[in-house]
């Protein structure tokens, strides 16, 4: 049986009505608003009619847990991927790759579970082979990597509730969210348009000896408690599992080569026999571990989808947690705060102020206890009260001074009209009359970008 909170239920029946004038709707749901409960209602309704209807998931893990979430609403299905015998079931748990290579039914209803991975090229092969299905598209984050949107795939959107909210109804954990970086990441350089490459990272990494910090930090701020730590590659991962077991942690990490009952044990036994985890990218969307009370971030990310997904991993509502989120590699400067309100657009991702030219301008880091939250002129956290800096002239210096495109005046003055901040106000007036006076010749405004990043973050 399956119950649904009401505003699930509102949900639910709103994203119904959106199939009848659309054939594919993306349903964005943040970590905790019951995106699999979502995900199995779709597909008992489908049952009941009688759809044929297949779940897609790009995983071998997310296979097995949707199998898992399927009976336990009492959801017959079959599976098709390899290693499985096709059955005659209505619902059918589907692996993104088989379902490619194979053309095993015809289905009327395309459920993508974590849709923004589906390559298009992938979502064009399984769309070709049923032209008469619906799609559903199910993800907490509608962009791909390089922030784009999925306009190219689906025809409509709709968005659950906001992660801060579920936080206010305790649908999610409360957290804590501290700066530690210990790696330098300035001139990292990313992969195309999308994440960091794996050698910039590896070079970045093997700068300094990291796990030493990682362990005091972690015993400052939550020794004992059970943490997962997101690593950027399987050798890092065990490096520090091996590490926090030399300290005198039992800690394992966990990778995609390891047996796949060895694997789900070594998760279950978190917070039980192991206070630790370390691993690469296994453990992201949809991959439940309830147990985990800190998350290590430890793997600088450009993608927003990755970053919400290891920190949604730490989220997960038990009652009087209080998450912990360490921060070693500053990915808070990218992605701000896990609830920061964000606002998705099907066609460009993520709506959000430019993110080169104004580093976090909402959020503070305190330079006493390192903990990073939602501008305020006093630390929440430790009651750290910031100087107040008075405004110096700019000086120019070659280099801190660069020129702002009237694109970016404008993303600064819209920044100013969604914070409200009087001091956006001012910044984007202050651009403003600089252009003007310059008729707004390219090279015209100047103005002191990394001073006011630094004061914005630095406090
Ligand atoms: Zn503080």
């Amino acid at each position: 049986m399956l119950t649904l909170y009401p505003d699930q239920q509102e949900y639910f029946t709103a994203l119904r009505g959106l199939f009848q004038p659309h054939r594919s709707v993306l349903a964005q749901a943040a970590t905790g608003f019951g995106k699999t409960v979502i995900g199995c209602k779709v597909a008992q309704g489908a049952a009941l009619r009688r759809t044929p209807t297949a779940f897609v998931v790009h995983r071998q893990e997310l296979v097995d847990q949707t199998c898992e979430a399927f009976t336990k609403c009492g959801i017959a299905h079959g599976v098709i991927a390899p290693g499985h015998p096709e059955t005659r079931h209505d619902i059918q748990v589907a692996s993104v790759f088989t379902l490619a290579r194979r053309k095993p039914r015809n289905f009327r209803l395309i459920i993508w579970d974590e849709c923004h991975h589906a390559a298009a090229a992938q979502w064009r092969t399984v769309s070709g082979h049923y032209p008469e299905a619906k799609h559903l598209g199910l993800t907490a984050t509608p962009c791909r990597l390089d922030g784009q949107g999925l306009a190219d795939l689906y025809e409509t959107m709709l968005c659950a509730k906001p992660m801060r909210e579920l936080i206010q109804m305790g649908r999610l954990s409360p957290y804590r969210y501290f700066n530690l970086p210990v790696v330098d990441l300035s001139g990292l350089r990313k992969r195309g348009e999308g994440d960091y490459s794996h050698e910039a990272l590896e070079r970045a990494m093997a700068s300094r000896a990291i796990t030493g910090d990682v362990i005091t930090e972690y015993k400052k701020h939550c020794d004992g408690a059970p943490f997962i730590a997101f690593c950027h590659s399987v050798p890092a991962a065990q490096a520090l599992a091996e590490s926090f077991r030399a300290a005198g942690y039992p800690v394992q990490s966990v990778d995609g080569k390891m047996e796949r009952t060895l694997r789900r044990d070594t998760v279950r036994a978190l917070g039980r026999t192991l206070v630790g985890i370390t691993s690469c990218d296994l453990i992201s969307e949809g991959f439940d571990c309830p147990g985990a009370v800190a998350g290590l971030l430890v793997r600088p990310t450009a993608s927003l989808s990755l970053h919400l997904q290891q920190v949604g991993r730490i989220l997960r509502h038990v009652p009087g947690k209080t998450a912990m989120l360490l921060d070693f590699v500053g990915n808070y400067l990218r992605h701000y705060l896990p609830d920061t309100p964000r606002e998705w657009s099907l066609s460009t991702g993520v709506v959000k102020p430019v993110r080169e030219a104004i580093e976090c301008p909402d959020i503070r880091a305190c330079e006493k206890c390192y903990a990073v939250h939602e501008w305020a002129p006093v630390c929440p956290y430790c009651g750290h009260v910031y100087p107040v800096q008075a405004k110096a002239a700019p000086k120019q210096e070659k280099g801190e001074l660069r020129e702002m495109t009237p694109e970016e005046i404008q993303a600064l003055e819209a920044l100013a009209r969604r914070t409200g901040r009087l001091a956006d106000y001012h910044a984007a007036e202050k651009a403003k009359a600089k252009a003007d006076k310059r008729d707004y010749k390219p090279g015209s405004a100047w103005y002191k970008w990394k001073n006011r990043s630094r004061r914005a973050v630095g406090g």
